[in-house]
């Protein structure tokens, strides 16, 4: 199929380079000319494993095509996605601004009957937004083309981006037109050929089952905190206790992972804008909210900690900070824990000394630009020299054995705050350490 893709993000980018992979001819269209010069001479401009061969490789093959003009991608489509950025508005809803740009932009050049759907984490009732600006744009020029607006929220996951994409868990379809959910069964069939995994609903369902997935996760994770720092209190191992319940089918171990919250371009500002939806239509979303505040307070407990252990004034300590990314295998920093983190301790006086292994460009450039609290080291064991206590706070492989010894010989203190919880307490006690994990006590 002919398709054009809008918006080249960790959606778009994905999205698009999957179907190309999948022998589909895909337009790729954004209006960020920077990143399409680099996408052009092969250069991906965020981090995903997997993402720069597929598209290296049908960039040559000109299954995958990059433009900066709407016209010229869907001119040759019946199908576009649209999968521009909804950031957090100032009052919490999703900002429409992009999508509903985009919207007016394909009724001002769609020159056929056209299948618009939307990617975007969008509240209920965007769909029919979507299809009155077209339709108010095809007015004003005259014109008499149909347009369906069907809602296909993507679940991959950054840092598995590409794998999510090719073997979906599901692929929700939001539409009542049954020709429109064939054609879109049709494209995505090469993903699920192994497992009928289409669900097809009514589109309000399907924009709101994005959104309740996400808050879903986001409640197990903040519950997970909440245990975790009742276990502490009480002298209990929440590692114990994520085993204990996950054991129960009805609950399983996924995403039961205490820490020091969570962060990331998604569930933030999904939980926020779910919490405004609701209040829109007179409910006060209970749940949600302290979903929310629980994860604010987590993302500080680790500064907690260390206030506990070194007083409230910082002045004249390092701290080395081991990842800066909301997650491993991602370069996004967006509502990431580290920066909550490190702004607080420069507040309290100290200096930071921080390696990530993909984060750091992200970093230098919108989060700790010119900052002279903060130094960008070249590996890990650079920010350790002569500091105060290593803080971890994002799970990355390379960080979960480093040699302790080595360690140990350099740094100011032997003390570790752990918040993703990725070492052995009686190890680190043995390598004389002083140990802060989430929810196990300290040694
Ligand atoms: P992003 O910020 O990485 O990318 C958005 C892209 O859209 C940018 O390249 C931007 O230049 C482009 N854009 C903005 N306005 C445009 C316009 N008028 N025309 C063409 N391009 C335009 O965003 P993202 O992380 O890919 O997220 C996109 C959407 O998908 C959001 O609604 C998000 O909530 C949702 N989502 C994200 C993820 C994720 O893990 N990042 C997962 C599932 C769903």
């Amino acid at each position: 199929m002919n398709i054009t893709v809008i918006g080249t993000g960790y959606v778009g980018l994905v999205t698009g380079a999957c179907f190309s992979e999948m022998g589909n001819k895909v337009f790729c269209v954004d209006i960020d000319n920077g990143k399409l010069e680099k996408l052009k001479k092969g250069l991906i401009p965020l981090y995903e494993p997997g993402l720069e061969d597929l598209v290296k490789r049908n960039y040559k093959k000109s299954d995958l095509k990059f433009t900066n003009k709407l016209k010229e991608g869907i001119k040759n489509s019946n199908i576009c996605f649209i999968a521009v950025g909804t950031p957090m508005d100032e009052d919490g809803s999703a900002d429409l601004k992009h999508v509903l740009d985009v919207a007016t932009e394909i009724g001002q050049v769609m020159s056929h009957d056209l299948i618009v759907v939307n990617k975007s984490t969008v509240p209920v009732g965007t769909a029919d937004k979507v299809k009155k600006t077209i339709k108010q744009e095809l007015k004003k020029r005259g014109a008499e083309y149909k347009v369906d607006v069907v809602s296909n929220p993507e679940f991959l996951k950054e840092g598995s981006a590409v794998g999510d994409f090719m073997r979906p868990d599901r692929v929700i379809i939001g539409s009542d037109n049954p020709e429109v959910i064939n054609t879109l069964k049709e494209l995505y069939f090469p993903f699920t050929i192994n497992h009928e995994r289409f669900i097809i609903m009514d589109v309000y369902s399907a924009e709101m089952t994005k959104y309740a997935s996400n808050a879903m996760l986001a409640t197990r994770i903040s519950f997970m905190n909440e245990m975790a720092n009742i276990c502490e209190r009480v002298g209990a191992d929440i590692n114990r206790v994520r085993e204990g319940i996950g054991s129960d089918s009805r609950i399983g171990y996924r995403f039961l992972y205490p820490g020091c919250g969570y962060g990331g371009s998604c569930f933030p500002k999904d939980v926020k804008a779910l919490i405004k939806t609701a209040q829109d239509h007179d409910y006060d979303s209970h749940i949600l909210k302290q979903v929310e505040k629980v994860n604010n307070e987590q993302k500080l407990y680790l500064v907690k900690k260390i206030k506990e252990r070194f007083g409230e004034d910082l002045y004249g300590h390092s701290f080395a900070m081991w990842g800066l990314s909301f997650k491993p295998g991602t370069d996004d920093m967006r509502e990431a824990p580290s920066v909550v983190i490190i702004n607080k301790l420069i507040k309290l006086g100290a200096k930071i000394k921080a390696y990530d292994p993909q984060a750091m460009d992200v970093a230098k450039k919108y989060y700790f630009k010119n900052n002279p609290h903060v130094e960008f080291c070249d590996n890990k064991y650079q920010t350790v020299e002569g500091a105060s206590a290593i803080i971890l706070v994002t799970e990355w492989k390379e960080f979960r054995s480093p040699d302790f010894d080595d360690i140990g010989a350099v740094i100011k203190n032997k003390i570790i705050f752990d918040g993703r919880n990725q070492y052995h307490k009686e190890y680190l006690k043995s390598k004389g350490f002083e140990y802060y994990p989430i929810g196990n006590g300290s040694t």
